[in-house]
C-alpha cells in the first residue's frame, strides 16, 4: 500500500540509507498528511520537517491550527536552536509559535520588515522591538541591537536609543540636533540624562564628542571639567546685560567657593581681570595660599587700594606687610588708606593687628618699645586665648621663623646663643654664627644664611634663626624682619637678651602644642578635661594627671610634667617605670628620677624596659644605653646628676651598671678615677 511504501523510505531516511530530495520528501508528507497518528514515529527532524511542509500548503485555517499547536509542542519540548533554522518566518509569525521565538530571531523578522521610517508598520515594529529589548535580560541586550546595527533609522528612534551603548548615543542625539534652538531643548535633555547615567571615567570620552553649543546649555554645563565649565561660562558674559551678567558671575564664584584648593587658583587666574575682582570670586581668596593671595592682589596693596584686605586670610594680610616693608619706601600712604577702610571694616584680628602696630612704629622710632610692649602683651593674650578656648594646635605662621632641621620635631626655632659658659653668655657682643637646640639635646646649630647654599654636614644642625636676615624673600619674613625693619628692640624685665625673645616665645608655643598633643587620649584621640594655666610665658609647666571622659579602657590618671633634668615633657604612658623614693616617673630622655636622690643616678634603670644598670658610652660620658632595649638617653648638665658620690675621687658619682661577668657594680662615672665597688 501507499502507506507501507512511504514507511519504508522514510524509515531508510531516518536510518541515513537514503538521501532523498526535497521535491521528493514533499510528496511522501503530502501523503502523509491523511495519517497524524504516524507522524510520530519519526524523529524530531523528519517531524518538524513535515510539519513545515504541511502547514506551508494547507489552506483550511482549522487543520492549520491544529498542525501549528503540533509544531509548537515539538520545538517547546525538543529545546534545540537547530531545529528553528528549518522553520520559515511566516510560520514564525503566528501567534503560537510567535511567542516562543527566540529575542534575536523576533527582532531579525521585525526589522526585516521596514525599510524605512515610511513604512507603514515602522511605528508599531519599533514598540514590538522595544517590547522586546525591555523584557530581555541585561546581557542579551549588545547581541539583540547588534541585528540593527546598520539600521539609523530603528537606532535613533528614542524608544530604542536608550538601549545603545552611551557614545553612540550621544552621537545619535547630537545628529539630531537642529538649528531651531527651541527644539533641541528636549535634545538636550536627553544628553543630560545619558551624561547623568554614565560612569565618570567615560564621561570625558562623552563630553569630548559634544559641541561648544551643547556644552553651552546648563543642563550639559554641570558635566564638565571646572576649567572647561569656567571658560563656558566666561564666554556667555555680554557687554549689554547687566542682570544676565551677575547671575554668571554668581555661578562662577560658587563654582570657585566649591572647587578643591589646587583647582582654586588656576581657575581664578582664567578669569579676566573685571570679573577676578569681583566680590563673589574675592570672597574665595582667603582659601588659597597666603603667597598666592598676596600675588593676587598685589597691585592693589601696592597702589593703596584696599578695598581687598578684607578678603585676605590673616596669614596673607601678614605677608602683605611683610612685602610692603621690604618692597616699599613710602608707608604711611598706606596707613593712611588703612585708617579710612577701618572706619568701614575695621580689623579685628590681633596677630594682624599686631603687624600693623609694627608697621606704624617704622614711622615712629620714638614709640618703638612703647609698640612692642602693646604687642607682646596682644601676642600673650591672642596665646592664652587659643589656647584655652580651642583644642586645635596654636598656629602662629607666618610671625615665628621655623625650625629647619628635619632631626628636630618642633615647628618653630627656639635655637639659644651658643655660649661655652654662662659667665661668658654676658660677654657675647659680636653676632655669633653658630647657636645650640634645646630641642636636639643642646647640639649645636649652625645660623642661617640666605646667600651660602648650606653644604650638607653629617655632623651638626642646620638653619638656626637668631637674627633677621632682611635679603630673603618677603614670603620668607617672620617677626624678626620685621623687628629689623621698624628698628624695634625686644626688651622685658625678665629677658636676659633680645635675642632670645622670639626664640622664648617659640618655646613657649611649641611648648603648648606639644602638651595639646598629649592632652589626647590614646584611644579616643578626644582632648581629656584639663584646667593647665597657660598665663605663664618664661614659665615652668606644672604637674597635672588628666583621665579621659570616656572612662573605662581610655586613658587614665595621665600624668604630664616637664623634667626638672632635661625640660624635656614626661608623659606616664611613655615613662612607665617610677622612681622608688618618691614615684617620680622617670624622664624617658635624660633618666632623671628624684630630683636630689643620693642613692639613684640616671641610667641605673632604663626609663625605657626598666632593666638595671644602662652602659655608660665609651665615647662621651654623657650618654647612656641600655643593653636590652637599646634605648638611649643624654645624662642633664653636670650639676643636674643624682646619685652617690665617689668615696674615691668625691666628684663622680657612682653609677650602677653591670660588668663584663654578669655582675651587678657601681663604679665611677668619671673616667679618669675608675673606682668601682660591688653592688649587691
Ligand atoms: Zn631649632
Ligand atoms: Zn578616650
Ligand atoms: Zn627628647
Ligand atoms: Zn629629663
Ligand atoms: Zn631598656
Ligand atoms: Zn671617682
Amino acid at each position: 500500500s501507499d502507506l507501507e511504501e512511504i514507511f519504508n523510505i522514510i524509515s531508510n531516511v531516518q536510518d541515513g540509507n537514503l538521501e532523498i530530495s526535497q521535491e521528493n520528501i514533499s510528496k511522501i508528507y503530502n501523503l502523509y498528511a491523511d495519517y497524524p497518528e504516524a507522524r510520530n514515529s519519526l524523529n524530531i527532524k523528519l517531524h518538524i520537517q513535515c510539519l513545515v511542509e504541511l502547514i506551508s500548503n494547507i489552506e483550511y485555517a482549522s487543520t492549520k491550527d491544529i498542525l501549528l499547536s503540533e509544531l509548537r509542542e515539538l520545538l517547546v519540548h525538543s529545546n534545540l536552536a537547530a531545529f528553528w533554522l528549518d522553520i520559515p518566518d511566516y510560520i514564525i509569525l503566528d501567534q503560537q509559535i510567535w511567542s516562543i521565538a527566540s529575542e534575536s530571531r523576533r527582532i531579525g523578522i521585525l526589522v526585516s520588515q521596514i525599510s524605512n521610517q515610511q513604512d507603514l508598520i515602522y511605528q508599531d515594529n519599533i514598540l514590538k522591538i522595544a517590547d522586546i529589548l525591555k523584557e530581555s535580560a541585561e546581557e542579551n541586550i549588545t547581541e539583540l541591537i547588534s541585528i540593527f546595527k546598520d539600521k539609523e533609522f530603528i537606532k535613533s528612534h528614542n524608544l530604542i536609543l536608550k538601549y545603545l551603548p552611551d557614545i553612540e548615543q550621544i552621537t545619535i542625539l547630537r545628529a539630531k540636533l537642529k538649528n531651531d534652538v527651541n527644539q533641541n531643548a528636549e535634545i538636550i535633555s536627553q544628553i543630560a540624562e545619558v551624561l547623568s547615567k554614565s560612569p565618570s571615567d567615560k564621561l570625558q570620552i562623552l563630553l569630548s564628542k559634544l559641541p561648544d553649543s551643547v556644552k553651552k546649555w546648563d543642563e550639559i554645563l554641570e558635566f564638565l571639567p571646572p576649567e572647561e565649565k569656567i571658560l563656558i561660562m566666561l564666554s556667555k558674559l555680554k557687554k549689554e546685560s547687566q542682570i544676565q551678567n551677575q547671575t554668571i558671575i554668581n555661578k562662577i564664584g560658587y563654582l570657585i567657593n566649591t572647587t578643591s584648593n589646587e583647582e582654586r587658583i588656576i581657575l581664578i587666574y582664567l578669569l579676566p581681570e573685571g570679573v577676578r575682582y569681583k566680590e563673589e570670586i574675592l570672597k574665595s581668596f582667603h582659601f588659597l595660599l597666603p603667597e598666592d593671595q598676596v600675588k593676587l592682589v598685589w597691585d592693589f596693596i601696592a597702589n593703596n587700594s584696599l578695598f581687598i584686605w578684607q578678603y585676605l586670610s590673616r596669614q596673607a594680610k601678614i605677608l602683605c606687610i611683610y612685602r610692603l616693608m621690604k618692597e616699599t619706601e613710602n608707608t604711611s600712604t598706606f596707613l593712611n588708606e588703612f585708617k579710612d577702610i577701618q572706619k568701614i571694616t575695621p580689623e579685628n584680628d590681633n596677630l594682624v593687628r599686631c603687624v600693623l602696630k609694627i608697621l606704624w612704629a617704622k614711622e615712629h622710632p620714638e614709640r618703638g618699645n612703647e609698640v612692642f610692649q602693646q604687642v607682646h602683651n596682644l601676642f600673650i593674650q591672642y596665646v592664652i586665648k587659643n589656647a584655652t578656648n580651642s583644642t586645635e594646635l596654636l598656629n602662629l605662621d607666618p610671625l615665628l621663623p621655623y625650625c629647619q632641621p628635619t632631626e628636630v620635631k618642633v615647628k618653630y626655632c627656639e635655637g639659644r646663643l651658643w655660649t661655652m659658659t654662662d659667665n661668658q653668655a654676658a660677654e657675647v657682643t659680636a653676632l655669633v654664627s653658630r647657636a645650640c637646640c634645646p630641642r636636639a639635646r643642646q647640639r649645636p646649630c649652625d645660623l642661617f644664611e640666605p646667600s651660602k647654599p648650606r653644604v650638607n654636614s653629617n655632623y651638626g644642625l642646620y638653619g638656626a634663626r637668631l637674627y633677621a636676615e632682611c635679603s630673603q624673600d618677603w614670603e620668607k619674613w617672620s617677626l624678626l624682619e620685621l623687628f629689623k625693619v621698624a628698628g624695634i628692640v625686644p626688651s622685658l624685665s625678665d629677658l636676659k637678651r633680645p635675642e632670645d625673645y622670639l626664640t622664648k616665645l617659640s618655646g613657649w608655643i611649641n611648648r603648648i602644642n606639644e602638651i595639646r598633643s598629649r592632652l589626647k587620649c590614646s584611644v579616643c584621640g578626644d582632648i581629656m578635661p584639663h584646667n593647665i594655666e597657660y598665663a605663664k610665658f618664661l614659665a615652668k609647666f606644672r604637674v597635672t594627671v588628666f583621665s579621659c571622659k570616656h572612662g573605662k579602657g581610655h586613658d587614665y590618671n595621665i600624668y604630664l610634667n616637664e623634667c626638672w633634668g632635661c625640660g624635656e615633657i614626661i608623659d606616664s604612658r611613655e615613662s612607665k617605670y617610677q622612681s622608688s623614693e618618691d614615684k617620680y616617673y622617670l624622664c624617658i630622655h635624660c633618666g632623671s628620677g628624684t630630683q636630689n636622690s643620693d642613692s639613684y643616678t640616671q641610667g641605673d634603670i632604663c626609663p625605657k624596659c626598666g632593666t638595671l644598670g644602662m652602659e655608660l658610652s665609651q665615647y662621651n660620658n654623657r650618654y647612656r644605653k641600655c643593653c636590652s632595649c637599646n634605648h638611649s638617653i643624654k645624662l642633664p648638665d653636670e650639676k643636674k646628676i643624682t646619685g652617690i658620690k665617689c668615696p674615691q675621687c668625691r666628684a663622680g658619682r657612682m653609677i650602677l651598671t653591670v660588668n663584663k661577668k654578669n655582675e651587678k657594680v657601681r663604679i665611677c662615672r668619671s673616667s679618669s678615677c675608675g673606682y668601682s665597688i660591688s653592688a649587691k
